[in-house]
């Protein structure tokens, strides 16, 4: 059975609840609704609880940028995941580089995250990717690989199915370099071979491998037509909605 595409948009440190209610009213406008794709926003934590209400009733669903691996107590500044599934959040980004570079995130604190956002019926979206360094030295799948195991140890093969992994060679993010799509298509094959080794066939044939990076309306219907491509985590383009739901139509071709 062939994958349902999948696109998240990761509004990052950006928009008010004013702005991010009004950027999902554009959305909800312009999104047909349709099976083979599913779409998702996550907007700051502030936005979280307004954007969930405004959702209602949309094809649009709610993801959480972060999240903590506790479910309570005294973690001051933290947020976990029963708090985002209270607000009506389905998926949450674990994992991104901007959190391995700039917060200290590592295999472990993601791991430890994947484990709480499933045990919140939370859907993880796991966040790989090389450095250019790394890239250069040849590097990039033995680090994606590290980041995929490390992330998901311990997940049973019916658990593994509802993860999405995120392809994001750091290099490419926010950066306006897009990796090719024979670059992109040949880490996510390796992907899909790890996930076959880690959870057998139909967990690796179930989940869904999105690519992120500059992701734009120009670029995204050739990165989705590759076979191993089932969506796109997209930064910049996805603050406009004119550019979201341009590369919303792209996963339709
Ligand atoms: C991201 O932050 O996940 C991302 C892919 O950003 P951008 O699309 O801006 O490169």
């Amino acid at each position: 059975m062939a994958r349902q595409k999948f696109i998240c948009g990761n509004w990052k440190m950006h928009k008010t609840v004013a702005e991010a209610t009004a950027l999902v009213k554009e959305l909800a406008d312009g999104l047909a609704g349709d099976a083979r794709v599913q779409v998702a926003v996550a907007p700051t934590f502030t936005a979280l609880a307004a954007v969930g209400a405004a959702v209602r009733g949309t094809p649009l669903e709610l993801a959480a940028q972060d999240v903590h691996w506790e479910v309570q107590g005294a973690f001051t500044g933290e947020v976990s995941a029963p708090m985002l599934a209270d607000v009506g959040v389905r998926h949450g980004i674990v994992g991104h580089s901007e959190r391995r570079q700039l917060f200290g995130e590592t295999d472990e604190t993601v791991r430890r995250k994947v484990g709480a956002l499933l045990a919140a019926g939370i859907r993880p979206i796991v966040c790989v990717g090389e450095l250019l360094a790394e890239r250069e030295a040849g590097r990039t799948l033995e680090v994606v690989s590290r980041q995929v195991r490390g992330g998901l140890a311990g997940l049973s093969p019916d658990v593994l199915m509802a993860v999405t992994v995120a392809y994001e060679p750091v290099w490419a993010i926010g950066t306006g370099k897009t990796a090719t799509t024979a670059q992109a298509q040949e880490v996510h094959a390796s992907i899909r071979a790890l996930l076959r080794e880690l959870g057998g066939a139909p967990a690796a044939d179930a989940v869904r491998i999105q690519y992120g990076g500059s992701v734009k309306p120009e670029n995204a219907a050739e990165l989705l037509s590759q076979p191993d491509v089932d969506g796109a985590l997209v930064g910049g383009a996805s603050l406009k909605a004119k550019d979201f739901l341009a590369i919303v139509k792209g996963a339709l071709r």
